[in-house]
């Protein structure tokens, strides 16, 4: 039964700095699943996306593309929003820094900061990456041949710029200690255990205090009481997952704690160092953990957010429609991985997954009921394959609540081949011929219709508009939850075939 329980689920808010493309789409596709799943476990689910507007980035871009940096921002929130709407994206709030209920977040999270005594005025110099907004030490920069100064290794076509400024400073130094404690007792902080691994190996490192505003930067967040200075942007940014639940109003705490911060792998950094940190010095609950997913690579190359080979996300939502280009990408690329993006592979699994193996069980099930019983689904006793829909469930349900989503598809997948092995073992077609096998042929067709809307429900998380059109097909009001599958009774629904689910022209 529902237990009701409360799930707060994030992604990293996108930089608004360029259109999105398919390093923001998996990571938003894969949340939409964690967050659609809770939800079918009957969970109250809050799924929060945005966008990260502030910084001079952003400023830049602004300039070169001759426009203000609001009139900026709002063009690439607009076609952040666009794609996601298209990718059925089912997020309940979309925070932007720029919005008005932000800056009183941040400016609370400050104060309280300053209230622990973990801010002070230094002088920084030194390298500053604006592709990255960060500062860089010396041995975080590589030479490249044929220039002078430094690059970041991340951004080798940018050049870092030497930066002298007095800033405020946060004494993430004095950290150290707890964050080591965190993750010696809470080691499921952060997962999959390769990036907890990474951390580890960071904080035993030591940790430096870190600038925490930037010299008049026009851009951002003004400092509280000190208006020569903006708010560093990862701070900022940061402060989303609360100021968007309504911090510093106590509302915040009928959210709050998160769950999960679903982010990349490459700013886990900033999600279990820094953030954990700030909110150590506010003395405000941390989040359950941060899940930290892999790249998307094309060609072999890396897609981070900031820099690589794009494969024009629209285009790949037309080439299949968006339900199928979300179960390509949650299929092919592990979800505590890297994968890498081609259309053969997408073609491939499309006709062979998606076309023949479960679009080809729902629709002959669906016809076979349609054919031989007039499209009412009969009575008929439990099989096999109910046995396997039972097995299947346990292992899905093992795979989702340990984030494997490739996995849980997996297992999905089997069933719906082991169900077509059961139609061909069956051969309905022979049992309709002869009136003897009536009942045979009602235990047939009623554990199909049984199966499919078990298999509507483990893969209504990747496929949620595909699979809305099984529910309806199969007489359905909705999908059924998940812990109504096992003893989904589909006597007497009128189904109904409708048009191929998954065309194989295109
Ligand atoms: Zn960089």
């Amino acid at each position: 039964m529902s237990d009701g329980k409360r799930f707060y689920i994030t992604t990293a808010i996108d930089y608004a700095n360029g259109a999105p493309h398919m390093g923001h789409a998996i990571e938003k596709i894969g949340a939409d699943a964690m967050a659609r799943y809770h939800r079918l476990r009957g969970e109250d689910v809050h799924f929060l996306m945005g966008m990260d507007e502030h910084g001079l980035k952003v400023l830049q871009s602004a300039h070169a593309a001759g426009v203000s940096p609001q009139a900026w921002v709002d063009d690439i929130a607009q076609q952040f929003t666009h794609v996601w709407d298209r990718l059925g994206i089912s997020h309940d709030d979309f925070v932007r820094t720029t919005q008005a209920r932000h800056r009183p977040a941040v400016e609370a999270m400050i104060r309280r900061i300053a209230d622990a005594e973990d801010l002070y005025v230094g002088r920084y110099e030194g390298w500053y990456c604006v592709g990255c907004e960060a500062f860089k030490r010396d041995d975080e920069l590589v030479r490249v041949d044929g220039v002078d100064a430094p690059r970041c290794p991340v951004h080798p076509k940018r050049e870092v710029s030497w930066t002298e400024e007095e800033n405020w400073f946060f004494r993430l130094s004095a950290y150290q200690d707890r964050l080591l404690e965190l993750l010696n007792e809470r080691p499921g902080f952060i997962q999959p255990e390769a990036r907890l691994n990474e951390i580890r190996n960071v904080i035993e490192g030591g940790l430096e205090d870190i600038s925490v505003s930037r010299s008049r930067l026009p851009w951002g967040i003004p400092w509280p009481g000190d208006e020569q200075h903006t708010v560093y942007v990862w701070l900022d940014a940061l402060t989303n997952y609360l100021s968007a639940i309504g911090f510093p109003d106590e509302r915040y705490r009928d959210h709050w704690p998160a769950d999960v911060h679903v982010v990349g792998k490459d700013i886990t950094r900033f999600h279990c160092i820094y953030w954990p940190a700030f909110l150590m010095s506010a003395d405000i609950e941390l989040p359950q953990s941060v899940w930290a997913h892999g790249f998307v690579t094309i060609g072999g190359g890396k897609m981070s957010k900031s820099e690589g080979v794009h494969v024009e996300l629209n285009e790949a939502i037309d080439r299949h429609g968006p339900d199928a280009l979300r179960y390509f990408l949650l299929r092919e690329i592990p979800w505590n991985s890297d994968g890498e993006f081609s259309y053969d592979r997408f073609d491939e699994r499309y006709a062979s997954e998606l076309a023949d193996n479960f679009g080809n069980l729902a629709s002959r099930s669906i016809s076979m009921i349609e054919r031989y019983r007039a499209g009412l689904v009969p009575a008929g006793e439990p099989t096999r394959l109910d046995e396997e829909i039972v097995g299947a469930l346990l292992r899905y349900r093992a795979a989702m609540d340990g984030q494997m989503l490739h996995q849980g598809l997996a297992v999905a997948l089997m069933l719906s081949s082991s169900a077509n092995q059961y139609v061909d073992a069956r051969a309905p077609w022979t049992q309709a011929k002869d009136p003897a096998l009536a009942a045979e042929l009602d235990t047939t067709l009623a554990a199909l219709a049984r199966c499919v809307a078990a298999l509507g429900t483990l893969l209504q998380p990747f496929m949620p508009g595909k699979m809305a059109e099984v529910a309806d097909r199969l007489g359905l009001e909705r999908i059924a939850p998940l812990d109504e599958v096992a003893t989904l009774d589909m006597t007497g629904r009128r189904v109904h075939r409708g048009e191929i689910l998954f065309p194989k022209v295109r």
